[in-house]
């Protein structure tokens, strides 16, 4: 059992916040001009936080590594100007005191500091005692623990007023993301702390304009709480994440587009036929579990025979036919191959392990038998 998180709910945040929450602004603040100019443009579609990083986590030196502490003014007066609370990325003790300094509503944790527990406990050391909102990316490396580990920091800095950011994880593979959104993770950090809110990051899950609206609404399919966008004034002259920003305007048919899915608990009526239908699941997966049980008693019968007659467990020929009837049955069935793969990958590791158990537990029995044969001969 977890131990619970300290969460203010964002409508007690102190601040007039959209459901879903908007989040918008361009990824690094370049220019006073550009940034008063973003605000300025994003301010019509009604924005909840205005952010621009200040400090920027550059994979290789010699890229653009933000402009630094003077971009904080900008941010801030741009805020001010069009009446929107301010976000900046902050990734270590100086970054807080001076974002603190200037005013910024809002912090965020970046995605590669996140990973890092020592980075994250000096940002919160720094923090104890501040009423500030925090955000806090997901790490780069699919770890929920760690990305939960940064809330718990935080809370004990006693810091209550806590979101997530979901902006995908590396991976090695050629996706056709920048970073896979692995919805699970986040769904699963829902199922363990459903009173924290999550904001989809869609340009860096995506890291091209393309899939955004895809992205977005996915997670408000899933019943995310806010959307956070980069937008730049002129996208393809952008000095960081330049192929994944998009033009204010862009940015509100994006969000004018989505649609915003309701609240069960406030329907009663679509919870009793939900319920109904639930109740359904739950008799088969009842079912299913009974099969899946008689399966294994099968199972220990052949590992018994296999024991007598001195038989491997794995037979690959077998786990191979396997693998192909199974991925033929399934052809006319509404199941995907890679989800029967999997699923007969489970149960043929469960099946080895109960055969493996039949023959060590047989094994030790007749040791015993022996055994208890030479001490009565003696
Ligand atoms: C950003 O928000 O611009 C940023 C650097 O994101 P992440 O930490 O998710 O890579
Ligand atoms: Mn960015």
């Amino acid at each position: 059992m977890n131990k619970p998180l300290s969460i203010t709910p964002l409508s007690e945040w102190g601040f007039q916040f959209n459901s879903p929450l908007k989040m918008a602004g361009p990824c690094s603040a370049e220019t006073e001009e550009q940034v008063h100019e973003t605000a300025k443009r994003l301010a019509p579609y009604n924005i909840d936080i205005l952010r621009a990083g200040i400090w920027k986590p550059r994979t290789r030196p010699n890229s653009f590594e933000g402009v630094g502490s003077v971009g904080l003014k900008w941010l801030k007066d741009a805020g001010y100007d069009n009446n929107i609370p301010t976000a900046v990325e902050v990734a270590n003790v100086k970054h807080v005191y001076e974002a603190l300094r200037a005013g910024i509503d809002i912090l965020w944790i970046g995605a590669r500091t996140t990973v890092n527990p020592f980075a994250v406990q000096e940002i919160c050391d720094a923090l104890q005692g501040v009423d500030i909102p925090v955000l806090v990316k997901n790490p780069i490396n699919p770890d929920l623990e760690l990305w939960i580990g940064a809330f718990e920091r935080l809370n004990n800095s006693g810091i209550t007023k806590i979101a997530a950011i979901h902006r995908g994880f590396s991976t090695h593979e050629t996706t056709k993301y920048r970073n896979i959104p692995r919805w699970n993770i986040p769904i699963e950090l829902k199922r363990r702390y459903p009173e924290l809110p999550i904001i989809c990051d869609p340009s860096h899950i995506c890291g091209n304009r393309e899939l955004l609206r895809e992205v977005a609404q996915t997670a408000l399919d899933i019943g995310f709480e806010g959307i956070h966008l980069e937008s730049h004034i002129n996208p393809d002259k952008a000095l960081s994440d330049a192929k994944q920003q998009v033009v204010p305007e862009v940015y509100g048919e994006i969000m004018a587009s989505l649609v915003v899915r309701e609240n069960i608990d406030q329907h009663q009526e679509a919870e009793d036929q939900l319920d109904a239908m639930r109740a359904q699941i739950d008799s088969l997966d009842k079912y299913l579990l009974e099969i899946m049980s008689q399966r294994m008693d099968i199972v220990r019968e052949i590992g018994f025979y296999k024991l007598a007659n001195n038989l491997a467990i794995v037979q690959p020929s077998r786990w191979n036919e396997i693998i192909e009837t199974r991925r033929d049955m399934c052809a006319r069935k509404n199941l995907s191959p890679k989800f029967v793969a999997e699923l007969f990958h489970a149960i043929h590791k469960e099946s080895i392990h109960h055969q493996t158990e039949v023959m060590q537990l047989e094994e030790k029995k007749l040791l015993e038998e022996k055994e208890k044969g030479t001490t009565s001969q003696e």
